[in-house]
């Protein structure tokens, strides 16, 4: 994929960047934990085709379940 056009999509919703998962072919808005799909290499960046993306920590969890939250 071009990375000039990665660098011009922003999420349609709250007009952020957007993160792009090569290995899972998606476009990521961390900011509303949106993942939109990329299909034969075009970016679907549209609120209705988007899924809700749950981030996946690299190690799980241990001291991070606080009771602050
Ligand atoms: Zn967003």
């Amino acid at each position: 994929m071009d990375v000039r056009l990665l660098e011009l999509l922003v999420c349609p919703i709250c007009k952020g960047p957007v993160q792009h998962d090569r290995e899972a072919r998606q476009l990521i808005c961390p900011a509303d934990r949106l993942a939109f799909p990329v299909r034969d290499g075009i970016p679907v960046m549209l609120e209705n085709e988007a899924q809700p993306w749950a981030e996946t920590p690299p190690a799980p969890p241990s001291l991070a379940a606080d009771a602050h939250s």
